[in-house]
């Protein structure tokens, strides 16, 4: 394993925030991953590898078995995109109560930074030398070896306590966005297609698939895109072709292979993330 070897990008979990099965959910939508664990999904993340060295793109929950999936310990840092309960709060895990390592880097915007030093349990895991915050600036590439960088995006995403980012992830021949959480495209001064006509490979917000799965919600109470609506929005095969759906709530019927949503998704060009795929950078 040389440091040359190119960069990989591998999804490490593809739910939204509670994961599936989701805590006091028995409906048809968990049921059979209660009952057959291997049914269930791991909330969203990235894990970047090259060589011996490796990082985590958010923190979430499901932080031991990610850390294994991603080939850990040791780990080489973690990235953050915003204080949402799925994003962040496997930092815990970095406790003293678990696996306590020693100054491990946590890239974090300046409302994240703040967030985490002012508050405890977090502010513990710095004091106690567990985690060393590094800064991250909204559209600052950050180096994390000769071939690999980061770039964050700011996004618009409800949240009281930090600003959300997203990630482009650079390799020397491939570029990848994660932005597994975001209100509206039309909130964002970026385009949604000229992005993709950026990058190779877009892990996507696909909390919700449509409106059915939220019978007593109005669309004007949802703070994301719906799965139909972001391939409405996208024309081009070229484009269509590089959106993968993670961040997938509980209700969504993405979660079961073979379902009319599953189906139509994949049938108008589209994929969604599957745990343990790459894509080499
Ligand atoms: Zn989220
Ligand atoms: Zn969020």
């Amino acid at each position: 394993m040389s440091a040359q070897e190119p960069p990989r990008v591998r999804v490490l979990g593809i739910a939204q925030d509670g994961g599936h099965p989701q805590a006091g959910c028995m409906e048809p939508c968990c049921a059979p991953a209660w009952l057959d664990p291997g049914r269930g999904h791991r909330v969203a993340s990235l894990g970047l590898v090259q060589g011996t060295q490796r990082w985590l793109v958010d923190c979430t929950p499901d932080l031991p078995d990610q850390l294994r999936l991603v080939g850990g310990p040791p780990l080489d840092g973690i990235l953050l995109t915003h204080a949402h309960m799925g994003h962040y709060t496997g930092l815990l895990h970095l406790g003293p109560e678990a696996w306590a390592p020693s100054g491990i880097a946590v890239y974090v915007m300046p409302g994240m930074r703040a967030f985490l030093e002012g508050n405890a349990p977090w502010s513990a895991l710095i004091s106690g030398g567990h985690v060393r915050l590094v800064d991250l600036a909204a559209d600052r590439p950050l180096r994390l070896t000769d071939q690999l960088q980061v770039i964050p995006w700011e996004v618009p995403h409800r949240g009281p306590w930090t600003e959300t980012v997203a990630f482009v992830i650079q390799g020397p021949s491939r570029r990848v966005l994660f932005v597994p959480d975001i209100d509206r495209w039309e909130g964002w001064p970026r385009d949604i297609a000229d992005v993709l006509s950026e990058v190779d490979v877009a892990y996507v917000d696909g909390s919700f698939f449509d409106m059915g799965e939220l019978p007593r919600r109005d669309r004007s109470e949802i703070l994301h895109p719906l799965v139909r609506e972001t391939m409405d929005r996208l024309q081009s095969e070229t484009l269509r072709s590089r959106v993968r759906f993670l961040h997938l709530n509980h209700t969504n019927p993405m979660l079961s292979p073979g379902s009319s949503a599953w189906r139509e998704v994949h049938d108008r060009g589209f994929r969604i993330a599957v745990e343990g795929e790459e894509v080499e950078l």
